[in-house]
This record gives structure tokens, sequence and C-alpha cells, in this order.
């Protein structure tokens, strides 16, 4: 029997859920466990593109003068400082790579955080961004919005640098993660492809898709 699954896209309390076709159905491949890292990377790079479409979707704009071979016009063109994509090592790269290809005058930094294995807490060992942060759009990008902890560390640390608008980009977010966010910046608009069940005790999201950085990256034992 033919199951028809009816999807709205949620937008509740700064979340967008996007609920495309075609984002689903590479989100189901890459869930496999039995997908290939060559490939889960690929079609991550693939969603990364239809998010960052949504996700930009209301960017400003100005009109600017041209001429086409045929005629002059006042043509549209992104206004203001060029976005910065801050990527949150390691699994954050996984987004970048394509979201650099759709804004590819974006500036980048990177934020490294990893969670201590006990307390899940995050632990900042790198940032590197670009100036000028008030004036710019922040994508701040990491596939998995789990305990919240180090997205919301990334973001406390992108405002002590003046960043004011931050947008928040994952493929899948935990319900946990997303409270936890929403209560430290309920500024920020997170945009994922799946709100999903839960963490388990490990923090790891079910159904989810395992470790991110592993399964991008090959690094699994
Ligand atoms: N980080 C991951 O890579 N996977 C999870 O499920 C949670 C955090």
């Amino acid at each position: 029997m033919n199951e028809t699954i009816q999807r709205t896209k949620s937008m509740t309390r700064n979340v967008v859920e996007i609920d495309h076709p075609l984002i689903q159905h590479k989100l189901t491949i890459m869930r496999d466990r039995s997908t290939a890292s060559g490939k889960f990377r690929m079609l991550l790079k693939e969603i990364s593109l239809l998010m960052g479409y949504e996700a930009t979707r209301d960017l400003a704009m100005t009109l600017k003068n041209i001429e086409t071979p045929l005629a002059e016009m006042n043509a549209p063109t992104l206004a203001g400082k060029k976005l910065c994509i801050f990527s949150i090592l390691r699994a954050g790269d996984g987004l970048l790579n394509g979201l650099l290809e759709l804004v590819p005058s974006a500036r980048v930094g990177h934020i490294g955080i990893y969670r201590d294995p006990e307390s899940f807490e995050a632990v900042e060992y790198f940032f590197k961004g670009p100036q000028q942060l008030e004036d710019r759009l922040s994508l701040v990008v990491d596939p998995m919005l789990a305990t919240g902890h180090s997205a919301v560390a990334a973001i406390d640390h992108i405002k002590s640098k003046g960043a004011k608008d931050i947008r928040f980009i994952c493929l899948l977010a935990a319900p946990e993660g997303l409270e936890a966010l929403h209560q430290a910046h309920p500024d920020v608009t997170v945009f994922t492809a799946s709100i999903e069940s839960g963490l388990n005790e490990k923090g790891y999201i079910l159904p989810g898709i395992g470790d991110a950085g592993d399964r991008i990256f090959g690094t699994s034992r």
C-alpha cells in the first residue's frame, strides 16, 4: 500500500523546517547506514544548496544601472556588505562548500568547537572570522543541532564580535537543541531539514544520521 506523507512547512518559534521533496529524498539516503561517505558528502552539499536558497530568500536588494546587449536597465543586485558563513568545525564544512557555491562572494569564518564527551559542554579551540560583522548577515552552519551547546557557544562568540543578524542552518535539529538555542538566542532563526525525535544518552540525534563528521569524512572505525 502506498502511503502518502503529508508534509507542511512549519515555522514556529523561529524554526523553519524545509519540507522540499528533494531535500527529504536526499536526507533519507543520507540516513541509511549503508550510504558511503563520498555519496553522503555529495548529498549534503546538494541539500545545502537547497537549504541555502531558502535561508537567503529575503536578502536585501538594491538596484544597479547596467547595460544589456540591447538596453539600459535598473537591475536588482544584492545590497550591503557580503554575508559571512561561519562553519562550526568540523562537520560544518559539509554544508559550507555548497553554500559557497551559492554565494561565492561570501566571507567565511571558522569556529572550532568540540563536545566534552562527559558533560557534552562546548569547548572552543579555534576562531577566525572576518571584520565588520555588525554590517553582515551571518549564517552559522553545523549539520547537527543536538544539545545546542556548540551552536549557543558559536553564536555567543560571533555576537561578542558584533554580529547582529544571524541565522543557523542545520540538517537535523533535536527539540532539545532548538529549545536551548531559542532560550539563549531568541533572535536567531533556525533552518533545518528535519526536527527529530530527541537525543540518546550520548547526545546523538534520533533517528538521525549518526556522527556527521565521521560520515562526511569517512573517519568512523
Ligand atoms: N553530532 C553528530 O555528529 N551527530 C549527532 O547525532 C549529534 C551530534
